[in-house]
Protein backbone atom coordinates (compact mmCIF):
# COMPACT_ATOMS: atom_id res chain seq x y z
CA UNK A 1 0.00 0.00 0.00
CA UNK A 2 1.47 3.87 -1.12
CA UNK A 3 1.28 5.94 1.77
CA UNK A 4 -1.06 8.49 -0.29
CA UNK A 5 -3.40 5.28 -0.51
CA UNK A 6 -2.82 4.92 3.58
CA UNK A 7 -3.54 8.16 4.15
CA UNK A 8 -6.88 7.86 2.00
CA UNK A 9 -8.08 5.10 3.79
CA UNK A 10 -7.01 6.30 7.44
CA UNK A 11 -8.88 9.64 6.14
CA UNK A 12 -11.99 7.07 5.59
CA UNK A 13 -11.69 5.28 8.86
CA UNK A 14 -11.18 8.61 10.78
CA UNK A 15 -14.62 9.98 8.97
CA UNK A 16 -16.06 7.12 9.79
CA UNK A 17 -15.43 7.06 13.84
CA UNK A 18 -16.53 11.10 13.66
CA UNK A 19 -19.65 10.18 12.62
CA UNK A 20 -20.84 7.20 13.64
CA UNK A 21 -24.11 7.30 16.02
CA UNK A 22 -22.39 6.08 19.10
CA UNK A 23 -20.27 8.20 21.30
CA UNK A 24 -16.45 7.27 20.82
CA UNK A 25 -13.67 8.61 23.65
CA UNK A 26 -10.18 7.74 23.83
CA UNK A 27 -8.49 8.27 26.99
CA UNK A 28 -4.87 7.95 27.29
CA UNK A 29 -3.23 6.03 30.83
CA UNK A 30 -4.24 9.44 32.84
CA UNK A 31 -7.31 9.79 31.47
CA UNK A 32 -6.20 13.01 29.28
CA UNK A 33 -8.76 12.87 25.96
CA UNK A 34 -7.59 11.94 22.38
CA UNK A 35 -10.62 11.61 20.74
CA UNK A 36 -13.88 13.13 20.84
CA UNK A 37 -16.27 12.09 18.29
CA UNK A 38 -19.21 14.25 16.75
CA UNK A 39 -21.88 12.05 18.60
CA UNK A 40 -19.94 13.33 21.90
CA UNK A 41 -19.58 16.78 20.56
CA UNK A 42 -23.29 17.08 19.42
CA UNK A 43 -24.84 15.58 23.00
CA UNK A 44 -22.13 17.14 25.38
CA UNK A 45 -22.00 20.48 23.62
CA UNK A 46 -18.45 20.69 23.70
CA UNK A 47 -15.88 20.87 21.00
CA UNK A 48 -13.09 18.90 20.70
CA UNK A 49 -10.93 21.96 21.41
CA UNK A 50 -12.63 22.09 24.63
CA UNK A 51 -12.05 18.34 26.00
CA UNK A 52 -8.39 16.99 23.38
CA UNK A 53 -5.62 16.79 26.19
CA UNK A 54 -7.75 18.07 29.22
CA UNK A 55 -8.08 15.08 31.86
CA UNK A 56 -11.81 13.46 31.76
CA UNK A 57 -13.26 14.25 34.97
CA UNK A 58 -11.48 18.09 35.20
CA UNK A 59 -13.93 18.65 31.98
CA UNK A 60 -16.63 16.34 33.76
CA UNK A 61 -16.73 16.78 37.08
CA UNK A 62 -20.00 15.20 37.58
CA UNK A 63 -18.55 11.43 36.39
CA UNK A 64 -18.42 8.96 38.40
CA UNK A 65 -14.55 8.83 38.38
CA UNK A 66 -14.07 6.17 41.34
CA UNK A 67 -16.52 3.91 40.00
CA UNK A 68 -15.09 4.71 36.72
CA UNK A 69 -11.00 4.20 37.48
CA UNK A 70 -12.34 0.71 39.19
CA UNK A 71 -14.10 -0.36 35.70
CA UNK A 72 -10.69 0.98 33.76
CA UNK A 73 -8.07 -0.71 36.07
CA UNK A 74 -10.05 -4.08 35.35
CA UNK A 75 -9.83 -3.74 32.02
CA UNK A 76 -6.17 -3.10 32.31
CA UNK A 77 -5.30 -5.82 34.61
CA UNK A 78 -7.75 -8.70 32.37
CA UNK A 79 -6.66 -7.49 28.93
CA UNK A 80 -10.37 -7.66 28.53
CA UNK A 81 -13.37 -5.07 27.52
CA UNK A 82 -15.91 -4.44 30.32
CA UNK A 83 -19.51 -3.18 29.24
CA UNK A 84 -22.09 -1.43 31.65
CA UNK A 85 -25.54 -1.63 31.22
CA UNK A 86 -28.30 0.98 32.03
CA UNK A 87 -29.48 -1.24 33.91
CA UNK A 88 -26.36 -1.16 36.52
CA UNK A 89 -26.20 2.57 36.16
CA UNK A 90 -28.22 4.77 33.74
CA UNK A 91 -25.89 6.70 32.22
CA UNK A 92 -22.23 8.01 32.47
CA UNK A 93 -22.40 11.18 30.83
CA UNK A 94 -25.38 13.04 31.30
CA UNK A 95 -26.95 14.07 28.04
CA UNK A 96 -30.10 15.55 27.61
CA UNK A 97 -32.80 13.34 25.80
CA UNK A 98 -34.20 15.46 22.94
CA UNK A 99 -36.12 12.30 21.23
CA UNK A 100 -40.01 13.27 20.87
CA UNK A 101 -40.69 9.37 20.70
CA UNK A 102 -38.79 9.13 24.16
CA UNK A 103 -39.86 12.38 25.56
CA UNK A 104 -40.77 11.08 28.94
CA UNK A 105 -36.87 10.55 29.75
CA UNK A 106 -35.13 13.81 30.50
CA UNK A 107 -31.64 12.18 30.07
CA UNK A 108 -30.01 9.85 27.52
CA UNK A 109 -29.77 6.27 28.71
CA UNK A 110 -26.30 4.68 28.03
CA UNK A 111 -24.49 1.58 27.90
CA UNK A 112 -20.89 2.04 28.17
CA UNK A 113 -18.06 -0.07 26.71
CA UNK A 114 -14.25 0.51 27.87
CA UNK A 115 -11.82 -1.57 25.56
CA UNK A 116 -8.43 -1.65 25.76
CA UNK A 117 -6.18 -0.22 23.02
CA UNK A 118 -2.91 -1.77 22.65
CA UNK A 119 0.81 -1.39 21.07
CA UNK A 120 2.32 -3.31 18.65
CA UNK A 121 4.03 -4.97 21.77
CA UNK A 122 0.49 -5.56 23.18
CA UNK A 123 0.80 -3.45 25.92
CA UNK A 124 -2.31 -0.91 26.99
CA UNK A 125 -1.49 2.59 26.45
CA UNK A 126 -5.19 3.77 25.80
CA UNK A 127 -8.97 3.09 26.32
CA UNK A 128 -11.29 3.73 24.21
CA UNK A 129 -14.73 4.54 25.56
CA UNK A 130 -18.28 3.85 23.64
CA UNK A 131 -21.18 4.87 24.41
CA UNK A 132 -24.48 3.58 23.33
CA UNK A 133 -27.62 5.63 22.96
CA UNK A 134 -30.41 3.55 24.36
CA UNK A 135 -33.19 5.28 25.87
CA UNK A 136 -35.75 3.93 23.51
CA UNK A 137 -35.16 0.31 24.61
CA UNK A 138 -34.56 1.87 28.09
CA UNK A 139 -37.96 4.10 27.86
CA UNK A 140 -40.02 1.53 26.69
CA UNK A 141 -38.58 -1.35 29.32
CA UNK A 142 -39.45 1.12 32.28
CA UNK A 143 -42.85 1.73 30.99
CA UNK A 144 -43.49 -1.83 30.73
CA UNK A 145 -42.30 -2.56 33.76
CA UNK A 146 -44.44 0.61 35.15
CA UNK A 147 -47.57 -1.21 33.60
CA UNK A 148 -46.74 -4.32 34.61
CA UNK A 149 -46.25 -3.19 38.78
CA UNK A 150 -49.75 -1.66 38.19
CA UNK A 151 -51.20 -4.70 36.71
CA UNK A 152 -50.16 -6.45 39.72
CA UNK A 153 -51.70 -4.32 42.26
CA UNK A 154 -55.27 -4.49 40.12
CA UNK A 155 -55.16 -8.67 40.15
CA UNK A 156 -54.79 -7.92 43.75
CA UNK A 157 -57.06 -5.41 44.96
CA UNK A 158 -60.90 -4.66 44.74
CA UNK A 159 -61.77 -2.20 42.30
CA UNK A 160 -64.20 0.39 44.38
CA UNK A 161 -62.77 0.06 47.81
CA UNK A 162 -58.73 -0.47 46.88
CA UNK A 163 -58.79 -3.37 49.68
CA UNK A 164 -57.41 -6.92 48.99
CA UNK A 165 -59.88 -8.96 46.34
CA UNK A 166 -61.20 -12.26 47.97
CA UNK A 167 -58.58 -14.34 46.25
CA UNK A 168 -55.61 -12.44 46.97
CA UNK A 169 -57.02 -12.37 50.33
CA UNK A 170 -57.41 -15.96 51.05
CA UNK A 171 -53.93 -16.48 49.98
CA UNK A 172 -53.17 -14.03 53.35
CA UNK A 173 -55.06 -16.29 55.37
CA UNK A 174 -53.27 -19.50 54.32
CA UNK A 175 -50.56 -17.78 54.58
CA UNK A 176 -51.67 -16.77 58.35
CA UNK A 177 -52.53 -20.62 58.94
CA UNK A 178 -49.66 -21.87 58.07
CA UNK A 179 -47.80 -19.59 60.28
CA UNK A 180 -50.29 -20.60 63.53
CA UNK A 181 -49.12 -23.81 62.63
CA UNK A 182 -45.61 -23.53 62.99
CA UNK A 183 -45.07 -20.97 65.22
CA UNK A 184 -48.39 -21.19 67.40
CA UNK A 185 -48.63 -16.86 67.02
CA UNK A 186 -52.30 -16.37 67.35
CA UNK A 187 -54.52 -14.53 65.16
CA UNK A 188 -57.89 -13.49 64.65
CA UNK A 189 -60.88 -13.11 62.01
CA UNK A 190 -63.02 -10.49 61.67
CA UNK A 191 -65.90 -11.06 59.42
CA UNK A 192 -68.40 -8.32 59.09
CA UNK A 193 -71.80 -7.87 56.95
CA UNK A 194 -73.72 -4.32 56.24
CA UNK A 195 -76.67 -4.99 57.99
CA UNK A 196 -80.05 -4.30 55.59
CA UNK A 197 -78.08 -3.36 52.43
CA UNK A 198 -80.45 -4.03 50.22
CA UNK A 199 -82.88 -1.68 52.14
CA UNK A 200 -80.24 0.69 51.16
CA UNK A 201 -80.01 -0.47 47.71
CA UNK A 202 -83.64 -0.48 47.38
CA UNK A 203 -83.93 3.07 48.98
CA UNK A 204 -81.12 5.30 47.84
CA UNK A 205 -80.36 3.40 44.55
CA UNK A 206 -77.03 1.02 43.65
CA UNK A 207 -74.52 3.74 43.09
CA UNK A 208 -75.74 4.93 46.89
CA UNK A 209 -74.76 1.68 47.96
CA UNK A 210 -71.46 1.36 46.43
CA UNK A 211 -70.36 4.90 48.09
CA UNK A 212 -71.42 3.02 51.55
CA UNK A 213 -69.32 0.42 50.60
CA UNK A 214 -66.22 2.52 49.50
CA UNK A 215 -66.87 4.45 52.60
CA UNK A 216 -66.91 1.15 54.78
CA UNK A 217 -63.51 0.12 53.69
CA UNK A 218 -62.61 3.89 54.25
CA UNK A 219 -63.07 3.53 58.02
CA UNK A 220 -61.91 -0.34 58.18
CA UNK A 221 -58.18 1.08 57.08
CA UNK A 222 -58.68 4.14 59.91
CA UNK A 223 -59.12 1.30 62.65
CA UNK A 224 -56.84 -1.19 61.98
CA UNK A 225 -53.07 -1.66 62.51
CA UNK A 226 -50.64 -1.53 58.55
CA UNK A 227 -49.83 -5.20 59.17
CA UNK A 228 -53.81 -6.66 59.93
CA UNK A 229 -55.00 -7.41 56.18
CA UNK A 230 -58.26 -6.44 55.45
CA UNK A 231 -60.31 -8.01 52.33
CA UNK A 232 -63.86 -7.37 50.44
CA UNK A 233 -65.22 -10.68 50.39
CA UNK A 234 -68.14 -10.52 49.03
CA UNK A 235 -70.43 -7.85 47.86
CA UNK A 236 -70.83 -6.35 51.67
CA UNK A 237 -69.17 -8.74 53.37
CA UNK A 238 -65.40 -7.97 54.78
CA UNK A 239 -62.68 -9.89 56.49
CA UNK A 240 -60.17 -9.29 58.61
CA UNK A 241 -56.99 -11.06 59.45
CA UNK A 242 -55.58 -9.52 62.85
CA UNK A 243 -52.28 -10.47 63.15
CA UNK A 244 -50.54 -11.28 66.51
CA UNK A 245 -54.47 -11.17 68.43
CA UNK A 246 -56.30 -13.13 70.34
CA UNK A 247 -60.40 -12.59 70.68
CA UNK A 248 -60.19 -10.65 73.05
CA UNK A 249 -58.12 -7.96 71.46
CA UNK A 250 -59.97 -8.73 68.37
CA UNK A 251 -63.37 -7.78 69.88
CA UNK A 252 -61.96 -4.48 70.80
CA UNK A 253 -60.86 -3.91 67.20
CA UNK A 254 -64.39 -5.48 66.25
CA UNK A 255 -65.97 -2.81 68.38
CA UNK A 256 -64.00 0.42 67.52
CA UNK A 257 -65.12 -0.14 63.80
CA UNK A 258 -68.65 -1.29 64.76
CA UNK A 259 -68.98 2.21 66.59
CA UNK A 260 -66.72 4.39 64.12
CA UNK A 261 -69.08 2.88 61.18
CA UNK A 262 -72.42 3.75 63.22
CA UNK A 263 -71.10 6.83 64.20
CA UNK A 264 -70.08 7.42 60.05
CA UNK A 265 -72.82 9.14 58.18
CA UNK A 266 -72.53 9.12 53.84
CA UNK A 267 -73.85 11.99 51.92
CA UNK A 268 -74.82 11.15 48.64
CA UNK A 269 -76.79 13.18 46.41
CA UNK A 270 -79.17 14.75 48.63
CA UNK A 271 -79.53 11.72 50.78
CA UNK A 272 -78.42 11.32 54.34
CA UNK A 273 -77.53 7.56 55.05
CA UNK A 274 -76.70 5.75 58.52
CA UNK A 275 -75.96 2.19 58.61
CA UNK A 276 -74.79 -0.35 61.00
CA UNK A 277 -72.64 -3.27 60.57
CA UNK A 278 -72.25 -6.62 62.75
CA UNK A 279 -69.45 -8.82 62.90
CA UNK A 280 -68.07 -12.23 63.81
CA UNK A 281 -64.93 -13.07 65.42
CA UNK A 282 -62.85 -16.24 65.41
CA UNK A 283 -59.21 -16.82 67.09
CA UNK A 284 -57.68 -19.29 65.61
CA UNK A 285 -56.69 -22.89 67.94
CA UNK A 286 -55.69 -26.34 67.27
CA UNK A 287 -58.82 -27.69 66.94
CA UNK A 288 -59.24 -25.66 63.18
CA UNK A 289 -57.69 -27.55 60.54
CA UNK A 290 -57.99 -26.07 57.67
CA UNK A 291 -58.58 -21.63 56.29
CA UNK A 292 -61.89 -22.88 55.27
CA UNK A 293 -62.87 -24.20 58.86
CA UNK A 294 -61.47 -20.93 60.04
CA UNK A 295 -63.35 -18.47 57.73
CA UNK A 296 -66.55 -20.71 58.97
CA UNK A 297 -65.71 -20.14 62.01
CA UNK A 298 -65.88 -16.41 61.53
CA UNK A 299 -68.97 -16.69 59.78
CA UNK A 300 -70.70 -18.39 62.50
CA UNK A 301 -69.96 -15.21 64.77
CA UNK A 302 -71.32 -13.04 61.85
CA UNK A 303 -74.36 -15.47 61.59
CA UNK A 304 -75.22 -15.42 65.51
CA UNK A 305 -74.85 -11.17 65.24
CA UNK A 306 -77.32 -10.79 62.83
CA UNK A 307 -79.65 -13.01 64.75
CA UNK A 308 -78.87 -11.80 68.39
CA UNK A 309 -80.26 -8.57 66.32
CA UNK A 310 -77.73 -7.03 64.23
CA UNK A 311 -75.14 -4.12 65.21
CA UNK A 312 -72.73 -6.03 67.96
CA UNK A 313 -70.02 -8.60 67.58
CA UNK A 314 -70.19 -12.06 68.35
CA UNK A 315 -66.81 -14.93 69.24
CA UNK A 316 -66.92 -17.93 67.86
CA UNK A 317 -64.78 -20.32 69.72
CA UNK A 318 -65.59 -24.36 68.93
CA UNK A 319 -65.20 -25.52 65.10
P1 LIG B 1 -78.44 -8.45 56.46
O1 LIG B 1 -78.61 -7.41 57.50
O2 LIG B 1 -79.06 -9.76 56.88
O3 LIG B 1 -77.06 -8.61 55.97
O4 LIG B 1 -79.34 -7.95 55.23
P2 LIG B 1 -78.86 -7.44 53.83
O5 LIG B 1 -79.96 -6.70 53.22
O6 LIG B 1 -77.59 -6.70 53.98
O7 LIG B 1 -78.64 -8.79 53.11
P3 LIG B 1 -77.37 -9.28 52.35
O8 LIG B 1 -76.17 -9.17 53.18
O9 LIG B 1 -77.67 -10.66 51.83
O10 LIG B 1 -77.32 -8.24 51.17
C1 LIG B 1 -76.46 -8.31 50.12
C2 LIG B 1 -76.86 -7.30 49.08
O11 LIG B 1 -75.75 -6.54 48.67
C3 LIG B 1 -77.41 -7.96 47.85
C4 LIG B 1 -76.76 -7.25 46.70
O12 LIG B 1 -77.72 -6.71 45.85
C5 LIG B 1 -75.99 -6.14 47.32
N1 LIG B 1 -74.68 -5.93 46.71
C6 LIG B 1 -73.71 -6.85 46.53
N2 LIG B 1 -72.64 -6.28 45.96
C7 LIG B 1 -72.91 -4.96 45.77
C8 LIG B 1 -72.17 -3.85 45.24
O13 LIG B 1 -71.01 -3.95 44.81
N3 LIG B 1 -72.78 -2.64 45.22
C9 LIG B 1 -74.04 -2.50 45.70
N4 LIG B 1 -74.58 -1.27 45.67
N5 LIG B 1 -74.75 -3.51 46.18
C10 LIG B 1 -74.21 -4.73 46.25
MG1 LIG C 1 -75.84 -7.48 54.67
MG1 LIG D 1 -74.20 -9.99 52.80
Amino acid sequence: MSNEEFMQDFHWLMDVLQHIDVGLVILDEDYNVELWNSFMQNHSARQPTDVLGCNLFTSFPELPMEWFKRKVESVRVLHNSAFTTWEQRPYLFKFRNYRPVTGMTEFMYQNCTIMPITNARSEITHICLIIYDVTEVAANRLQLQRANSKLHIISQTDGLTGLLNRKHWEEGLLHEFKRYQRYKHTCSLLMFDIDHFKRINDTYGHPAGDEVIRQTAAVVKDCVRDIDICGRYGGEEFTIILVDTNAEGATIVAERLRKSIEANTVYYDEHVINFTISLGVAEIHDQITTPVEWIDASDRGLYRAKRAGRNQTQIYSAT
